[in-house]
């Protein structure tokens, strides 16, 4: 069997970048996209484009957002005097579904994991410890995966936020042991937010 030619091998190459694709799926993938009408492409390719020029990180929270500071950090109906701390950037849309949390956010950009040579200082904890600085924040929520970096970063997290007239709670289990938020189900999550606990 002859070889793809070079430009497919490539498409198939970028796609098995993306989580989750193996290399059948992208494999079918690139097949598809070359073969589907221009316009199809295109849209596509120009949605890619404009998604990665417009969309940027709040500079407050680190959420995803076309205005910097993002619309978590200036709604005024959201209240002021909770943060919810979490993993990534799509967790605070698997909460914002839940529909059961009204505060501000805060993502740290991973978990401690010294394994893997992520340290507190590659976090962002500092920025974190910032926000709280002038006493208006009065409850931190601590809504991290549930294995073993997850824990350890929650407990790392709530030794060193500590302080007079903060508490700190963490979103209670129930969540799947193991696993990150956004594999959370709704209701799951929605449950574990009223049910969190002081540490
Ligand atoms: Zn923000």
């Amino acid at each position: 069997m002859p070889a793809l030619p070079d430009p497919i091998v490539r498409l198939i190459a970028a796609l098995r970048h993306l989580p989750g694709v193996g290399p059948r799926s992208a494999e079918r993938m690139a097949l598809n996209l070359v073969q589907a009408p221009t316009e199809e492409t295109t849209e596509l390719a120009q949605a890619i484009r404009e998604a990665r020029e417009r969309v940027r990180t709040c500079s407050v929270c680190g959420s995803l957002t076309e205005a910097d500071p993002c619309a978590f950090c200036t709604d005024d109906r959201r209240d002021t005097s909770v943060i919810c701390v979490v993993e990534q950037p799509v967790d605070i849309f698997s909460i914002e579904k839940s529909g059961t949390y009204r505060g501000r956010f805060h993502v740290l950009g991973g978990k401690i994991a010294p394994l893997d040579g992520v340290g507190p200082e590659d976090l962002s904890i500092a920025p974190l410890r910032a926000r709280l600085a002038d006493g208006r924040v009065h409850e931190v929520i601590i809504a991290l995966g549930t294995d073993v970096e997850g824990e350890a970063t929650s407990h790392y997290l709530s030794r060193h936020l500590a302080r007079e007239g903060l508490r700190i709670t963490r979103i209670a289990h129930g969540l799947p042991a193991g696993s990150g938020l956004e594999f959370a189900d709704q209701l799951t999550l929605a449950r574990a937010l009223e049910g969190r606990r002081e540490f």
